[in-house]
């Protein structure tokens, strides 16, 4: 289903429940989304690239627009009906869609809703700065996603939910620090996958059973993955919970042995990446950011059944890891650079990493 077409049919009363869910997840995704131009400062218009059909920005009597036939015909964004930025006349859409002459009304009425919607018919209808960006982006490059999110994190402004987690951990930071913590997102390694858990991780994406309470698709809040009867919040589910702080203990303790370095056991360090914690060289800061990624992709991975968490399930994980990071440098000559940074976890674990 479109996303216009399903926020549409949400908005004017058209799903059953059995597709709530769905319509709620695509009423986040355009949450986000202008949110994202919002944080890139783009206004909310109208452009060539919006969809006409079932796009609330355009209705007839409080209803979706939507014909059907001009839709099969090829007529489905905004450009499709302009031409040198000017709506195109009846004449040249019958030619040039294949319409059959007996539309002249439809015509005039959709030509009517746009033009209240866009007061200026020879506007250039140019999409958002944050749209024409992400459409440079070519989708066969690599790291798509990750250059959208450096895209957005390329503004000034920080639009991290800072007051939640200074709350919940009960900090008060400098003004710079929250800046460090988004650049450790990026920096920290070159792999997406765990460049986006963070990015998640920092916005509080996951859905919790607090969440699915609030948004009407469960009766209770409370956690059922643990004995402490208390609300499922993005703190707890993270880092409270019981086998979830059973599995942060034995994390730090274990990277203390490896690093030979006591590693406290802070969600400043293991949640956010906050550095100023540790005293450890650039290299090894640096893979610690990526071994606790990878310890919150296990609790991800685990999120639904969380007393199966334990550390071996990490350690598989982070042995995948540094067998593709040296496999990486490897082909890319940069084997003394993978030694600086991986030796230790190498010699702990007793890895014979194929060469
Ligand atoms: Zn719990």
């Amino acid at each position: 289903m479109g996303l216009y077409q399903a926020v549409g049919q949400c908005k004017y009363g058209l799903l059953d429940r059995s597709v709530r869910l769905e319509s709620k997840i695509t009423n986040e995704l355009c949450s986000a989304w202008w949110k994202a131009l919002e944080i890139a400062n783009s206004k909310l218009e109208p452009c060539k690239f919006s969809p006409i059909w079932y796009n609330p920005d355009f209705q007839v009597n409080n209803q979706p627009l939507h014909l059907a036939v001009w839709e099969q015909n090829g007529i489905t964004h905004l450009h499709h009906l302009f031409s040198d930025n000017t709506f195109m006349s009846y004449t040249n859409l019958l030619q040039k869609y294949k319409i059959k002459n007996g539309n002249f009304l439809h015509y005039l009425q959709v030509k009517n809703i746009i033009k209240k919607r866009i007061p200026t018919l020879q506007s250039t209808l140019r999409p958002p700065a944050l749209a024409e960006a992400i459409i440079k982006l070519s989708p066969t490059t690599t790291k798509t996603l990750s250059k959208i999110y450096k895209l957005l994190l390329s503004t000034d402004t920080i639009h991290l939910p800072i007051s939640k987690w200074e709350s919940d951990l009960s900090i008060s930071p400098e003004p710079d620090f929250w800046t460090q913590i988004c650049d450790n997102a990026f920096k920290m390694t070159k792999y997406t996958n765990l460049q986006l858990i963070q990015y998640k991780i920092l916005h509080r994406t996951h859905i919790t059973q607090y969440m699915m309470n609030k948004m009407g698709f469960s009766d209770s809040d409370i956690c059922l993955q643990c004995s402490q009867n208390t609300a499922d919040a993005y703190f707890h589910a993270l880092w409270l919970c019981t086998p979830v702080k059973n599995f942060w203990t034995n994390v730090s303790e274990k990277l203390s042995a490896i690093l030979n370095c006591r590693i406290p056991l802070s969600p400043s360090l293991c949640l956010l990446g906050d550095l100023t914690t540790t005293d450890l060289p650039r290299k090894q800061s640096q893979s610690l950011l990526v071994v606790l990624a990878i310890a919150k992709k296990t609790i991800l991975v685990n999120w639904k059944n969380k007393q199966s968490l334990n550390i071996n399930l990490w350690l598989n994980l982070l042995i995948n890891h540094i067998s593709m990071e040296k496999i990486s440098a490897s082909n890319k000559n940069q084997l003394l650079n993978f030694i600086q940074t991986w030796s230790l976890y190498v010699n702990y674990l007793n890895l014979n990493l194929v060469t």
